[in-house]
């Protein structure tokens, strides 16, 4: 398996690689229109052939790079969760689905409550789990449908049953961590551990967080699936 971890330094986001070394098949995972030409070359450079490219969410930070991305793999297809409302994706997803990369499968499970169409992407040890849960944090949820109840949920019924041992690899991280695992998260996720439902639903309710800089660009853009009217209107 080839396996790469990517960052986009304007909005913390990061973007993974994943692709079966046998056929080449590639997927991306939360690809940033920014970094859509450092993706499309590395995809290049190893020789890939790019079947999906997947996305967590319809994003409120940043626009996706599919679209770009697809001008050099115009074979690509978009996946986004049905729940999304990105209608114009090629895929439209749900819990349950299997994708395959060669012989490598990317398993759909449903995760939402920080957007209503969350999806975690479970491959082989490791799960990429978007903004649902961050490594000592989880999303927001208080734009975009966000519900705390139900974010709680998918964590705990979900994510936290997974193998200790399953690596966790979050759509952000603002302190510096790359990844960690479910076992770690489980006993030192400050907002998780020992922490009931309703003292989560409390807890995030109480964030006041600032709203992302991009985000009145960001979430109708996504809904269009980054089209090129979409991204001249919000990156001029
Ligand atoms: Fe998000």
């Amino acid at each position: 398996m080839i396996f790469r971890q990517l960052f986009d330094y304007e909005t913390w986001t990061y973007t993974y690689l994943i692709a079966d070394e046998k056929t080449g098949e590639a997927a991306l995972i939360d690809s940033v229109a920014e970094r859509a030409e450092r993706d499309a070359q590395l995809l290049k450079d190893l020789g890939l052939k790019l079947k999906y490219l997947m996305e967590t969410h319809v994003h409120a930070d940043h626009i996706t790079g599919v679209t770009r991305i697809k001008k050099h793999f115009p074979t690509a297809l978009s996946v986004v969760s049905e729940a999304g409302g990105a209608p114009c994706a090629d895929i439209l997803t749900q819990e349950g689905e299997v994708y395959t990369l060669g012989e490598l499968e990317i398993k759909v499970l449903s995760t939402p409550g920080h957007t209503n169409g969350c999806v975690s992407y479970l491959m082989e040890d490791r799960v990429f789990t978007g903004d649902a849960l961050f490594i000592r944090g989880t999303g927001r949820t208080d734009f975009q449908q966000g519900d705390a109840g139900k974010l709680y949920d998918g964590i705990t019924q979900k994510l936290f049953t997974l193998p200790e041992a399953t690596w966790v690899y979050p759509g952000h991280d603002y302190a510096g961590n790359l990844v960690s695992t479910i076992g770690e998260e489980k006993r030192f996720n400050p907002r998780l551990a020992g922490k009931s439902r309703e003292e989560f639903i409390t807890l995030m309710s109480q964030l006041n967080l600032p709203h992302p800089k991009k985000i009145a660009e960001s979430v109708p853009a996504n809904l269009r699936c980054g089209s090129e009217i979409a991204l001249a209107v919000a990156l001029n």
